[in-house]
Formats: C-alpha cells, sequence, structure tokens
C-alpha cells in the first residue's frame, strides 16, 4: 500500500508541473495577443499594408506609410496611445462594425455607399485613378478596357470601376474580365506575369509599383475622376470622430501633416536594386534585393518564431484536450456500451475531422474571437483541431497495451482510473510520444494558413516580402526550404528519441 501511495504522489507531482506549464504557456500566448494596458486612452486603428506609401510593411516589419504616420501625430496631439491592425482592404469596414477596431486609415475613399456603413472624418488627400500596363501596351482610357483582363484590389474604388454592372456607364461590355486580389501587389504580378492587361489602382501606389518596375510597367490617369481620402469611424461613435477631426486640424496647423506628405508622398524613396546582363550577377543582385537590402531575412526570422511558437502552444492544448477526449471515448470500453461521455467524443472527432481547419480558424476568428487576439484563436483552433487527431493517438496507444495490465492493476486494488493512471498510461507513452512528434510536424505545416487571421508567420513573411520586391520564385523557394528543413530536423530528432525509448525496452 505505501507503493501505491508514493506511486500516485509521484503522478500527481508530474501532473501538476505539466498544468502548471501548460498554464504558463496559455499565458504567454494570451499577454501576446492582448494590448497595452498602462491605463492610456487606445485608439485601434484598422489598415491594409498593401498601399504604399500610404501604408505598407517597412523593413523592419512594421506597419509604416504616410496614413500611419499621420494616425500617429493625431493620436499624440490627442492623447492616444494608436495601435495598428493589419488587415485586409475588403474587411476593414466590417472590423470596424463589429467593433474590433475604433477607427480606419488606408487611403479610403469617401464613397457614398461607404456612407452608409460608416461615418467618415474631413478628407486628408485628394486622389486620381490610374491604368498600369505593360510597357508595350497601348492602352489609355478605361473605355479600352472594355473586353479586356483587368486585375484590382478587391472591394476598392478600381474594383467598382471597372466593375461591368448596370450603373457603369464606362465599362458595358459584360466580357470585361475583373480578377480581383486581395492586394494590389498580388494584381501588379499578375500584370507582370502577362495575365492581365491592366491594373486599375489609385494615383500614388500606381507610381511606385511603375516605379518599383522601371522598365517593365507604365501608367495612365484616368481623366476626369477624383477621390478624397478619409477615416472612417463606426456610425454614430461622435467622439473618436471628433478626436480625430480636432486633431487633424491640429497637425494640419503645426505643420507636421506638411512635413509627413513631403517625407512620405514626394520624397519616397524605393530601395535602388542593381542589374547586371551577368545573369550570374543578376540573381546575385536579385538575392541581396529579396533577402538582405529591404531586410527579408528579418522578415522571415520572425515568422519563423511565430511559426514554431504557434505550433509548440498549438500542440500542447491539443494534447491535454486530446487525452481528454481520449479517456472520454475509452469510457465505452470500461462500460462496454457507447456512453454519454463516448458519444460526445465520438461527435467532436467527426466535426473536427469533416471540416477544413482555415474554416475552422475563420470561425474562430470572426465569429468567436470578433477578429481579436488573433493568436490565441489560432493556438486555440489548432489546438482543438489537431486535439481530434490527438486523441486517436492515445486511444490507440492504449488499446496497445497488454489487456493483462488493466486485470493486474484492478487485482491490486486499483480503481479503473488509477490503473489507467499509474498503469496503463505510462506504459502507453511510449507508443504514443513519436506518434505525437508526427503530429507535431503536420502541425508546423499546417499552421501555414495562420497569415489569413493577420498572424505574420513563415508563409506571411514570403506574401510580404513579394509584396515588396515583386519577387515570387526566391521568397517561395525559400520558405519551402525553410520549412522543408525544419520538419527534417524534427524527424531526425524524433527519431533519436524513438531509438532511445526502445532501448529502454531492452533489459
Ligand atoms: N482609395 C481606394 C478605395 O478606397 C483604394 C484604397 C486601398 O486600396 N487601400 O477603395
Amino acid at each position: 500500500m505505501k507503493n501505491k501511495a508514493s506511486l500516485k504522489i509521484k503522478a500527481s507531482l508530474k501532473i501538476k508541473a505539466s498544468l502548471m506549464g501548460i498554464l504558463l504557456c496559455v499565458m504567454f500566448v494570451v499577454g501576446c495577443g492582448k494590448g497595452n494596458e498602462t491605463g492610456e486612452k487606445i485608439l485601434r486603428v484598422g489598415t491594409n499594408a498593401e498601399f504604399p506609401p500610404f501604408e505598407y510593411i517597412n523593413n523592419d516589419g512594421e506597419v509604416d506609410g504616410f496614413d500611419i504616420a499621420v494616425m500617429k501625430a493625431i493620436g499624440e496631439e490627442m492623447g492616444y496611445n494608436v495601435e495598428f491592425q493589419n488587415m485586409e482592404f475588403k474587411s476593414l469596414i466590417g472590423s470596424l462594425k463589429t467593433g474590433a477596431v475604433d477607427a480606419v486609415i488606408a487611403g479610403m475613399t469617401v464613397t457614398d455607399e461607404r456612407k452608409e456603413s460608416v461615418d467618415f472624418t474631413n478628407t486628408y488627400y485628394q486622389a486620381t485613378q490610374h491604368i498600369v500596363v505593360r510597357v508595350d501596351s497601348d492602352i489609355t482610357t478605361l473605355e479600352q478596357l472594355n473586353g479586356k483582363k483587368v486585375a484590382v484590389q478587391e472591394g476598392t474604388t478600381g474594383d467598382l470601376l471597372v466593375t461591368p454592372e448596370e450603373d457603369n456607364e464606362i465599362i458595358t461590355d459584360s466580357s470585361t474580365e475583373v480578377k480581383r486580389f486581395k492586394k494590389g501587389t498580388d494584381a501588379i504580378i499578375e500584370l507582370k506575369n502577362g495575365s492581365v492587361d491592366a491594373v486599375v489602382v489609385d494615383a500614388n501606389p500606381a507610381k511606385q509599383f511603375v516605379s518599383a518596375n522601371e522598365g517593365v510597367l507604365k501608367s495612365v490617369e484616368v481623366e476626369g475622376i477624383t477621390e478624397e481620402y478619409a477615416i472612417a469611424v463606426s456610425k454614430g461613435n461622435e467622439q473618436v470622430l471628433n478626436d480625430i477631426n480636432e486633431g487633424m486640424q491640429r497637425i494640419k496647423e503645426n505643420g507636421v501633416f506638411d512635413e509627413l506628405v513631403e517625407t512620405y508622398i514626394n520624397g519616397t524613396e524605393q530601395s535602388v536594386r542593381k542589374h547586371s546582363d551577368n545573369p550570374v550577377m543578376e540573381f546575385i543582385y536579385t538575392l541581396e534585393f529579396v533577402f538582405i537590402s529591404t531586410n527579408g531575412y528579418k522578415l522571415l526570422l520572425q515568422g519563423l518564431l511565430a511559426t514554431i511558437g504557434i505550433s509548440l502552444a498549438a500542440v500542447l492544448v491539443g494534447v491535454v484536450l486530446g487525452l481528454i477526449i481520449a479517456l472520454m471515448k475509452m469510457t465505452e470500453v470500461q462500460k462496454g456500451k457507447k456512453t454519454l461521455f463516448s458519444r460526445i467524443a465520438t461527435i467532436y472527432i467527426d466535426i473536427i475531422r469533416g471540416t477544413p481547419a482555415i474554416v475552422q480558424l475563420l470561425i474562430m476568428y470572426m465569429v468567436v474571437f470578433q477578429s481579436k487576439m488573433g493568436i490565441v484563436a489560432a493556438v486555440l483552433t489548432f489546438g482543438i483541431n489537431s486535439a481530434a487527431y490527438v486523441a486517436e493517438i492515445i486511444r490507440a496507444g492504449i488499446l496497445a497495451v497488454d489487456k493483462g495490465q488493466m486485470e493486474g492493476g484492478r487485482s491490486l486494488g486499483f480503481s479503473y482510473g488509477e490503473t489507467m493512471r499509474y498503469i496503463i498510461l505510462p506504459q502507453a507513452i511510449k507508443n504514443i510520444l513519436p506518434a505525437l512528434g508526427n503530429e507535431f510536424i503536420t502541425l508546423i505545416k499546417e499552421t501555414a494558413i495562420v497569415g489569413y487571421v493577420a498572424i505574420q508567420d513563415l508563409t506571411k513573411a514570403a506574401d510580404f516580402i513579394i509584396s515588396r520586391t515583386y519577387e515570387t520564385f526566391l521568397p517561395l523557394i525559400a520558405i519551402a526550404i525553410i520549412y522543408y528543413c525544419l520538419v527534417k530536423l524534427l524527424t531526425k530528432g524524433l527519431n533519436v528519441f524513438e531509438r532511445r525509448l526502445r532501448q529502454s525496452d531492452i533489459r
């Protein structure tokens, strides 16, 4: 009996220690997802950092640009601590509606349609639309786009302009094909690849796209169309609306606004890229441009850390939840018939395995978390998802332990639960651990979709690099190699670990 008691104490200490570990990890993750809590007024501002020079990701991987600097200056004037949330352009207005952000600054044009959903501050910038084409193209007017293939950023005024609809007087040919992209740069890459004839986009980004692709692209202004940019706030939020208007007024009076126009709009520098006729030198210059001079390596490193962190935290959640689900399912072995617990576990596994992870992620982030705390939403989604698979791994591991062990435990006076905890599970772990390692490897690759909820993981890092350099091959190959090495490294580690486990069996 003494043995049984000390066994119990040891095991319960172990369980407590692992629970503490998990708790710490969860606290860390929640901490990461939370904002500043210094008591200052916080202004959560949504943007879409794909619209240079108004908003883009700078070489340090941070959201930057004219709009961002203007918003920070307004925040400083009005005593707000401004926090930016980078998201798809078409999600911005929705995020204002759900309250995920308090304001939106994104080179957003004031339109009657948008005014029905949000309130706009006073306008701060006047813009026009441009048609970007390849240098050999003779397209100069919107009318010439009738019947052609055009790429746009989804949900923008450029999109509205070329979409053949009843009230569109310019594009009347319904055979006009409009390809909608989440980012302006993706539309530009499509144009460079020759898959579309033109891109319609606001003047300033158009100029940047052209200067970054000198000799390949050119652009012409669409005549007779002017637009006004303003900051959007949720309908009826007069406090924020008035504060922003007041702050804007002040930075216009004290000259800060004009300074920012000079820095960001008139004096925008493009990172100079060297070219050579020698293909080897050209390749080296491209490598240098993609990974070094635009700090691509930093983005990749940050992304890698995020990928590893999310996968680790998710695997922890998955193991704890998976164990619970497995034990729930095992109650049917104990009772010899289906139980309420086993039914719940079966339904859980069935639903999780029957739906795509990306759908689960979007539901968790947009519906459950209301577009807040992306990291927590991602960890929970992958944890919950992984638990379904882990549960089956654990169940199989437990069932593989000889039946006699349970009978032995029971005849020693242990209850079913005690035999499980002190006799079966420790042995099952040997069967389970290698399979869990594989689950972790799978998870690492699955997390590549977290970019959908605005997390900058490894895949998203490549995406950023593409947006900034218009180079697709190198960043994508780079992340493929990194994922591959990560998986290979883990597999090697797992093999060593498995061999050790097996060694302890040989006595
Ligand atoms: N000004 C355009 C619009 O409001 C494009 C803005 C953007 O792509 N960020 O639709």
